[in-house]
């Protein structure tokens, strides 16, 4: 089960599971173990981020989404630029398969260890090469994906057409700010996009509010290649980026740019 979802949460890449757990994943602060928790803004707004004890599986993913800060770079990026007047809590913690997501009622973002190392097996499977920088790039657009439901809901942004898809266009607008260094993160996100969908091509997960995999992974590169066509001429081909869609990336990418800049344009910070 790579792909689902489940009510009105909004899950990533590796599945859908229960409302259920995220109010326990929240009570448990109260119990021993001190909360480790960095905030970017003050009492009551922003963005507050929460490590939980990860299970012994989840261990090494844990180590690494600490020593790599990909939570706290989403944190911080959305915070330098929006502003956040009501708390969005972010949980990482090991959540048994069951996909990183966004809870509304509780304006919770939760994030899986266990995604790191689902990317790794899959980057893994397709051949040798793919660094800790792709692994680390696809955890941060999972993060902006569920960081954008959080802020379409706090800001009470008016999504018209699929929210999952302007999720996702969120991320790719965070990354492109970066200019060519985050087109190859865009890039190796696309790239597991594409390889969920190869891996899970016999799976039927029922209905689900995302666009397919594959789809995720063409709209990333089409964003990519619209945003910076001059840098990424050999995304263009029938598997990577059909040449017709390629046509009419630039408007694509220069539509999605404008959609997100209008509507955090109330919100975003002075200078
Ligand atoms: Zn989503």
């Amino acid at each position: 089960m790579m792909r689902g979802g489940w009510g009105m949460r909004s899950v990533g890449r590796f599945g859908a599971g229960l409302a259920g757990s995220v109010l326990a994943a929240v009570a448990g602060v109260s119990g021993c173990q001190k909360p480790d928790v960095v905030r970017t803004g003050a009492e009551g707004s922003g963005i507050a981020i929460r490590y939980e004890a990860p299970t012994d599986t989840d261990r090494d993913d844990a180590a690494f989404l600490r020593r790599r800060k990909v939570v706290e770079e989403a944190a911080s990026a959305i915070s330098a630029l929006v502003e956040v007047d009501r708390r969005v809590s972010v949980g990482v913690v090991s959540c048994g398969g069951e996909g990183s997501s966004y809870d509304p009622e509780l304006t919770h973002v939760e994030v899986c260890y266990d995604e790191v190392s689902e990317t790794r097996e899959l980057f893994r499977r397709a051949g040798p090469g793919r660094a800790d920088d792709d692994v680390a790039a696809v955890m941060l657009e999972t993060l902006y994906h569920e960081m954008a439901h959080a802020l379409v809901d706090v800001l009470e942004l008016r999504v018209r057409g699929r929210e999952e898809d302007v999720a996702d266009q969120f991320a790719a607008l965070m990354l492109l700010r970066e200019g060519a260094s985050g087109e190859q993160r865009l890039l190796a996100a696309a790239d597991a996009w594409h390889l969920s969908e190869v891996a899970n091509e016999d799976a039927d997960d029922g209905p689900d509010e995302h666009s397919s995999d594959g789809r995720r992974a063409v709209n990333h590169r089409c964003y990519v290649y619209g945003a910076a066509s001059g840098r990424h001429r050999g995304l263009v081909g029938a598997d990577a980026l059909p040449a017709e869609r390629a046509k009419g990336c630039a408007k694509e990418w220069n539509a999605v740019r404008t959609w997100w800049t209008t509507a955090l344009a109330p919100h975003l910070r002075a200078g």
